[in-house]
């Protein structure tokens, strides 16, 4: 593996081709660079490749980086809200996509209205019904979505997951296609206006058992930047 984060980038990217290219979905899976923990030098490194799309998870650094970096960029948030924070975030996020409740929703959709925006959001499923994790079960989900498709400063524009920490590759398989036929249900259901389109699920060490259950943003940090340090945080 290349040291530099141009060259794990390359490889990275190649992988996925090659992988999305072989379950015929290559125009479906976009990367969203994680770049989490790691300084603005390595984002810039990734953004001279040709990235733009990048993926935080604590909303100070999201806000510090997004007023220091080019403003083409465009900021995933992907890590767990809290509602007080909510107002930083609509002002930088394209994209919040761990959205868990549907109070967070409607603080997300005022604060949208208040700045004249509409914010793009995902819903996160605890598909393992996990006690640490974050997120609606998926028994839960559909009327979650049946309250928040009305919200008219937010558009949902699909689902997202962290399944447990993959230990082989194909473990977080059956999670992966549990969110997509739950997708399939809410569109089928005609629940909202426009159909859910995106599935934010796979990390580095699962991205292609996602990218082949239909996976549309896969969101990657250490293959890319390297291991994250967090002892200086
Ligand atoms: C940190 C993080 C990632 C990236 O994980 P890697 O294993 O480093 O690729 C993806 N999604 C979320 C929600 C994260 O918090």
């Amino acid at each position: 593996m290349g040291e530099s984060v141009k060259d794990r980038l390359a490889a990275v990217k190649k992988s996925i081709e090659e992988c999305a290219k072989a379950c015929k979905r290559d125009k479906e899976v976009k990367l969203i660079c994680v770049s989490k923990t790691k300084p603005s030098e390595m984002i810039m490194e990734a953004y001279e490749s040709g990235e733009r799309d990048f993926g935080e998870n604590y909303v100070q650094e999201l806000c510090a980086k997004a007023e220091e970096l080019p403003k083409d960029i465009i900021w995933h948030m992907i890590g767990p809200l809290q509602k007080n924070k909510v107002r930083k975030v609509v002002k930088y996020a394209e994209y919040i996509h761990a959205v868990d409740s549907v109070e967070l929703a409607a603080f997300i959709d005022k604060e949208a209205e208040r700045i004249g925006k509409v914010q793009k959001i995902m819903l996160e499923l605890n598909m393992a019904g996990e006690e640490s994790k974050h997120g609606f079960k998926p028994e839960e989900v559909i009327d979650a979505v049946k309250e928040i498709a009305p919200l008219k400063n937010i558009k949902l524009t699909g689902l997202m997951c962290i399944p447990p920490l993959a230990v082989s590759a194909d473990d977080n398989r059956v999670y992966f296609r549990q969110i997509k036929s739950l997708e399939k249900k809410i569109n089928d259901m005609g629940i909202c206006d426009s159909e859910l389109t995106e599935l934010s699920m796979g990390m580095s060490e699962d991205y292609k058992c996602a990218i082949e259950e239909g996976a549309s943003y896969i969101r990657i940090g250490t293959a890319i930047f390297g291991a994250r340090d967090y002892s200086k945080k």
